[in-house]
């Protein structure tokens, strides 16, 4: 037999799409042709000798609790530390568990953090609010020019922490640019990479030390399952990360992660297909008279153009569009057919959201309209329904506006 010397049994050697279907999987005795759920929350040990060499960290990849480490969520880090390029990952229990984890793992007390303004509003609180509380300052700076990164740098600066493309207003960041400032000072990068997906950007090759995932949004992508993901170097994920991790236990389930990996069996196909929609539906909607703005990232008329075509392989599954005033925006989502009206993105259902009254209601007018949340803004998430059916759906919807 010559199949263990195929130089292909190697996944580094495939593509993404094979990659995402083979990916990280490891078969029990069984030889199931899926991968196995394993819903158990400890291990037994054939011998005390061997749990003593295993509390020791002298028995690599063994298990001795779910918490840390899960045969299940094992296949699930591993495929997805495989499309990012990362030498390693950890999941979590959610999206936020993980950026929270991300960042409050990395800093002190008299720590400082600089961050871009535009960012999910849980990871803003993060930042703004929670890691004040233990005495780690931080400064919010307008992330589209990276000089204001540079600016608001401290000698005690040791994170900054980005997404780009931001919600909802889909600007960007220059990560390359900012990983240097970060680095020059010192400090660590993290992305939090949901809004381009682990297909179409790969903040690791442009200098970020560790990049996030909502699992929830495209990974999922179909609406079922909470988690999240950390992503960097062996050395900040099995330090760092792995210890916050263990130590606090915001651990994703087996059966979540089991769900996450069936979702990346067909995260290629459907990361294609709904980019190849959302761009048509951009296309569709640029220059319409009742839309004053399209905002899609690989569309010549985003303001940062150069860059998105630069860092960004393709240009999203999300848009905005700005009809003019929030009645506008209201009439147009309560006539839709086929795009619902909901705050999730990424998923295979086309979601809209108007943003002001939703996801950044929390936030005070001035921070809204600073960070570009208009009250004719809306957001789409464009999902897998054929594109002529959401295209016919919003020019019906914007011909009652
Ligand atoms: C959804 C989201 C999160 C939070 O993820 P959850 O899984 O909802 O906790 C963080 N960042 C971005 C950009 C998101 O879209």
């Amino acid at each position: 037999m010559s199949r263990d010397k195929n130089p292909l049994l190697d996944p580094k050697r495939h593509g993404p799409a094979t990659q995402m279907v083979h990916g990280g999987g490891k078969r029990s005795p069984f030889n199931e042709t899926s991968e196995a759920i394993f819903l158990n929350s400890g291990y037994s040990y054939p011998s005390s000798e061997h749990a003593e060499l295993l509390f020791q960290n002298k028995l690599p990849g063994a298990h001795n609790y779910s918490r840390f480490a899960n045969p299940t969520v094992d296949m699930f880090q591993d495929r997805m530390a495989l499309i990012e390029g990362a030498e390693a990952g950890r999941a979590f229990a959610s999206g936020m568990a993980a950026v929270t984890n991300a960042v409050m793992s990395q800093v002190r007390a008299g720590d400082h953090i600089v961050a871009a303004q535009a960012l999910f509003g849980g990871c803003r609180y993060v930042v703004e609010d929670y890691a004040p509380r233990f005495g780690v300052e931080s400064t919010l700076v307008d992330g589209r020019d990276p000089e204001n990164f540079a600016r608001a740098m401290r000698p005690n600066t040791k994170l900054v922490f980005i997404e780009t493309p931001t919600n909802p207003t889909l600007e960007l960041v220059d990560i390359k640019a900012v990983a240097d400032i970060a680095h020059a000072h010192g400090a660590k990068l993290i992305v939090d990479n949901v809004f381009s997906t682990a297909l179409y950007q790969k903040p690791l090759q442009l200098g970020a030390d560790l990049v996030t995932y909502s699992a929830t949004k495209h990974i999922d992508g179909q609406g079922r399952v909470l988690g999240g993901i950390v992503l960097g170097s062996k050395a900040l994920i099995e330090g760092d990360i792995h210890t916050f991790l263990r130590q606090t236990g915001a651990t994703l389930s087996a059966f979540n992660a089991w769900v996450l990996l069936k979702g990346l069996e067909t995260y290629e196909l459907r990361i294609r297909q709904m980019t190849d929609s959302a761009e048509k539906v951009a296309a569709a909607l640029a220059g319409h008279p009742k839309v004053n703005r399209v905002i899609y990232p690989h569309h010549p008329s985003h303001p940062q153009y150069e860059l998105a075509k630069r860092q960004m392989l393709r240009g999203s599954t999300l848009l905005s569009i700005d009809v003019g005033s929030q009645e506008a925006a209201f009439t147009l989502s309560d006539s839709l057919a086929v795009i619902l009206i909901s705050n999730n993105l990424g998923d295979a259902k086309s979601l809209i959201t108007h943003p002001r009254t939703t996801t950044h209601a929390r936030l005070t007018e001035d921070v809204r309209l600073e960070t570009g949340v208009t009250p004719g803004l809306l957001r789409l998430s464009v999902g897998l329904e054929s594109p002529d059916d959401l295209i016919a759906d919003l020019l019906y919807g914007l011909d009652q506006v």
